[in-house]
This record gives C-alpha cells, structure tokens and sequence, in this order.
C-alpha cells in the first residue's frame, strides 16, 4: 500500500508499533490518549530531539536512527531509577520515503518492545528531518533517583565503558589523526555510538541504593558536573579507574581517557553511593559498574597527578549553544 497521506503513515507504520499495555486506556487515534497511572507512583516525563546534521548523519541507517531516537529517552528513564512505561513520537519527514520508514519504525519497535513501552501518540509533519520522543516511565516520589542528593564521602560509580560513542565520532568524522581502525574496533565503537544500550534494568535496581544519578549523554566531566552543582559537592577521580572498552585502551589509551572524560553520547549511568551501601553494589552489579571516585566537599573535579599533586580537570562536554563551537 503506497504512503500517500500523513493518515496512512500513521497507520502503516506507527498505529501498531508496540505491543498494547493495560494501563492505556485510549492509545493512538484521537486528540489525546488516556493513561492511567498506577498508585503511589509519579510519572517520570523526559523529552529528547534529534535533528539531521547535528545529533546523526544524513546517511545513518534509518533503524539505528529508530533505535537511538528511543535509547536517549530510556536512557533518561533509567538515570532517575523510573519503569518505562509510554512514549509519543514527533516526526518532520522530508519526504514520504517508505524503506525509510520502514527501517525506522523497525528500529523502534524492537527496543521498545524490549523495554514494554507502548507508543500512545505523536504528530507528524514535513520538514527538515527531525525526531522528538518524549518518554514516560513510573517511580515512587520518594525513591526517584535524583542529582541533588550526593554527600560528601559518597563513592562515585559509572556504568560500562566510557569514552566509546566520542572515539566513534571522531574517527568517522576524520578528526582522530594517525588512527587506522580494523573493521572490527570500527564496528565496535559505530554499534556503541549508533544503538546504545539504555541501563534501564540497573536504574531500577540502584532505587534505595544510589544517593544521586544522572544518564552520561554529554561527557562524564559535564555530567558528573551536574551531579556535583546540584548536590553542592566536589569529587576527586581516579582516572587509572576509569573504565575502558579493550578495543578503546588498545588502540590509544591516552586518547581514550580524553573520550572517556569529555565526549557524550555514551548513555551509561553515573551514579553516587554512600560507602555503607557499597559492598551492595560490589555484590549485585559485579561486572556492571566501576568505582572511579569519592564525592568531597572542595567545588570542581579533581584528580592526582603523576607528581601526587591534587590538579582540577577542566573543560567540559558537548554544549550546542557553548561561544566557542
Ligand atoms: P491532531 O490534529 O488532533 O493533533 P493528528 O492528525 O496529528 O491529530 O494525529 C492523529 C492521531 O495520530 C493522534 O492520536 C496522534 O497522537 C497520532 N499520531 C500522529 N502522528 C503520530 C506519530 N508520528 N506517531 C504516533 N502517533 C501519531
Ligand atoms: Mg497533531
């Protein structure tokens, strides 16, 4: 059936995206979907846009654009410990391009189905390429994961690998000088840039645990950063800790600290934990997370240096509106 109206859209491709959840009352299709929140839960509401040229290339598979269009948003749900739940989706389409299409909602479904979060609306319009999903997911007011509540003393952890999505960048747009990948570590660092792994699962395991959370989208300096103005707190880091995919560490391993701590686009959680909480994390998330510091009462980040001098690390990540882009 050829797409011809923004009606058929819909309906081809995003009406039946997801399976159905019984806490949507009226899904797509009228003026506004009716969702029904269960008790004692507040709903966690996060939105995300990605426009042609500035968050992907021109090029990119549409069904890792599918999926990274919803990773962002999950990924947001995760860093405040919430269960996903519901998303709406705002496309402006340059054109009616079904294999597009089709790749995308293809993308989309498979994480969303993989994190039971049903599409319940959108709009759609034509235009500059360029998606907007805002995300719901559910948590208890009490328990959400927030950036205000480091203390000082508090061990600072990370998910993952950082520093993978950066190099990933740099390399596809040229900038990593005097680096020849093999088509394997390209492979690598692309799959990590282009179809991120939101850590929803361990969001929620870090409610009751964690102190303070936040999602690593813009660099680990920058986001950690957060953490600390919020909670008006410092840190110190130990940056032999700083956890490195083999495939980054082998190829460059002073340029991967650099990715590590300033490029975006890696989506793992960075996550305070008071120090008798600690061994809970040590346990339940072996393999899953790396202490990399300790919260402390000085402004800024720090860290030890070669000569055992206490040096601030400075510079931060991706800011679009920054003077000197
Ligand atoms: P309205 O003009 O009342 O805003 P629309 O014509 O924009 O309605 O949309 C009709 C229905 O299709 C609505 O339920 C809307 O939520 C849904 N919808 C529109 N675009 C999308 C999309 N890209 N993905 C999912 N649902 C969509
Ligand atoms: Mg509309």
């Amino acid at each position: 059936m050829p797409v011809t109206s923004e009606f058929s859209l819909i309906k081809q491709f995003f009406s039946q995206l997801t399976s159905q959840r019984d806490d949507v009352i009226l899904g797509i299709g009228d003026d506004c979907a009716l969702l029904q929140c269960p008790a004692d839960h507040s709903v966690a509401v996060s939105i995300d846009t990605l426009v042609e040229g500035i968050h992907f290339f021109s090029d990119v598979d549409p069904y890792t654009l599918g999926h990274k269009s919803l990773a962002v948003g999950l990924s947001d749900l995760a860093a405040m410990g919430a269960t996903p739940a519901w998303f709406t989706l705002a496309l402006t389409l340059p054109d009616l391009d079904q294999a597009w299409l089709k790749g995308f909602s293809n993308g989309l479904a498979k994480l969303a189905t993989e994190h039971n979060i049903q599409l319940v609306g959108g709009d759609t319009t034509r235009g500059p390429l360029c998606i907007s999903i805002q995300v719901h997911g559910f948590v208890k007011p009490d328990q959400a994961l927030r950036r205000d509540g480091a203390k000082i003393g508090d061990l600072i952890y990370v998910t993952g690998t950082l520093g993978d999505a950066g190099a990933a960048l740099q390399y596809q747009s040229k900038q990593w000088h005097n680096v020849k990948l093999t088509a394997s570590d390209k492979n690598y660092l692309q799959q990590r840039l282009e179809t991120p792994t939101p850590r929803v699962a361990i969001g929620q395991k870090l409610l009751g645990i964690a102190s303070a959370a936040i999602d690593v989208s813009d660099g680990l300096l920058a986001d950690l950063g957060h953490i600390l103005e919020r909670s008006n707190v410092g840190a110190q880091l130990d940056l032999a800790k700083l956890p490195l995919s083999c495939v980054l560490s082998e190829i460059d391993r002073e340029s991967a600290q650099q990715f590590a701590l300033h490029s975006g686009d890696d989506y793992e959680l960075c996550f305070t934990v008071a120090p008798h909480d600690s061994a809970d994390i040590e346990q339940g998330f072996a393999g899953l997370c790396t202490c990399i510091g300790t919260i402390t009462n000085d402004n800024g980040i720090y860290f030890i240096n070669d000569q055992d001098q206490l040096t601030q690390l400075t510079g931060t990540g991706y800011d679009h509106f920054s003077a000197n882009r």
